[in-house]
């Protein structure tokens, strides 16, 4: 997969411009605050439909907008196809494939994305949610039904969140508890099935990058953690709503006191080891960033795997990140596919990485010289 063009119409800085990619790797440099991640940003919405750093559409669109457009080129299956996303701020956002009116979660099956970014070299040290969105990105994308039960996850859980905070000011609000909790222990058991054979193929895919990368032949073992109560996470969904609602049923007294919700997918989390112990308390930092590296480099080979080709790597910011040695490593992993790397032009990465040099100063984009 690979974007040709890009026309960004009102979207963040950018008034009116335009983008030509290489098929291979391409590298977005200026100083900061010119535009460059606001780049990568509209690329990854060609694949998801949503933005990475925020929730709200109207921030995407230029100030003094009412409404911002990204229209792109891509190849795909074979071909070359349009993408257009239109967001209009309290009006909701249009989507077309080749002209067609697509949602969100259809975008991922003409246009996939990995992305990388600074926060994500802590992967490994965060906390679980961190993880989980690592696993809904990847997941939603490749499985449409995915990405709607997530949606339909986090409908619930607001509400419910909502009904456990206030049920001593408005006691009526606990009529509908149950049927919420039994509506998000059907959802999380859905969910469950796909994270489960998802952290089965990262686990696959990833051991033997890190083996490679770390050098040191270390061994990377990935475990999904989930309801206590589920006893095996491949099972059929039936079998796990019921062992969720053990769970749902125990936990109802300290779910009211404690206001919040103790059962769902919503706890969700990937356990990371290294040589059998714990990366997230005994890994050194090196260790822990190689295996986020790790990870990363497997979810583009699952993408590999499940449509046949790369899926567009985004980094944003990160080789400056990295030491040489593990700069290396990666791009030199990275070829067979489109990357689309953004760095400050003061940071010489890019005569380490070849390609084509977009040079980006206050939302206008012009081709780089090299040299
Ligand atoms: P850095 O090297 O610091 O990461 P960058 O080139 O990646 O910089 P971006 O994050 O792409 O910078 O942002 C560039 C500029 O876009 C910022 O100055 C920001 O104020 C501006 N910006 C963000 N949102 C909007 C918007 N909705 N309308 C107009 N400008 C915006
Ligand atoms: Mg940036």
């Amino acid at each position: 997969m690979k974007i040709n063009k890009i026309v960004l119409n009102g979207f963040r800085n950018y008034e009116w411009e335009a983008a030509e990619f290489a098929p291979g790797t391409n590298v977005i440099t200026g100083a900061n605050a010119q535009g460059k991640t606001n780049l990568l940003e509209a690329v990854y919405m060609l694949s998801t439909g949503r933005s990475f750093r925020t929730r709200f559409d109207r921030e995407l669109v230029g100030f003094g907008y009412s409404s911002a457009e990204i229209l792109a080129e891509v190849d795909s299956k074979d071909r070359e196809q349009s993408i257009r996303i239109v967001l209009q701020p309290g009006q909701g956002k249009k989507i077309q494939v080749n002209g067609v009116r697509k949602t969100a979660s259809e975008l991922g099956q003409t246009l996939n994305t990995v992305l990388f970014c600074p926060d994500d070299l802590n992967l490994i040290k965060e906390g679980a949610a961190l993880r989980r969105r690592m696993m809904d990105n990847a997941i939603s994308q490749i499985r449409p039904r995915y990405a709607e039960l997530l949606a339909e996850f986090n409908r619930l859980y607001e509400h419910k969140s909502r009904i456990l905070k206030d049920w001593r000011e408005k006691p009526s609000l606990l009529d509908t508890l149950d049927e919420f909790s039994d509506a998000m222990a059907r959802v999380s058991a859905q969910m469950i099935r796909y994270r489960a054979a998802f952290s089965l193929r990262l686990d696959a895919a990833a051991a033997p990058i890190h083996r490679e990368f770390s050098g040191e032949g270390e061994a990377l073992r990935l475990q999904y953690e989930t309801v206590s109560t589920v006893r095996d996470t491949t099972a059929s969904a039936k079998e796990i709503y019921y062992d969720i609602c053990e769970h749902q049923e125990r936990h109802r007294q300290a779910e009211l006191e404690a206001g919040q919700c103790l059962t769902g997918a919503h706890k969700d989390d990937l356990l990371v080891f290294i040589n059998e112990k714990s990366a997230r308390s005994f890994a050194s930092q090196g260790q822990t960033r190689t295996a986020a590296l790790s990870l990363k480099l497997a979810e583009r080979e699952i993408f590999l795997d499940e449509t046949g080709e790369y899926p567009i790597l985004l980094l944003d910011d990160v080789l400056s990140e990295l030491d040489p040695r593990r700069q290396s490593f990666v791009l030199n992993r990275i070829g067979g596919g489109q990357t689309l790397i953004s760095c400050c032009e003061d940071e010489g990465i890019s005569s380490r990485t070849g390609g084509r040099l977009l040079f980006v100063q206050a939302g206008r984009i012009r081709a780089g010289q090299r040299g």
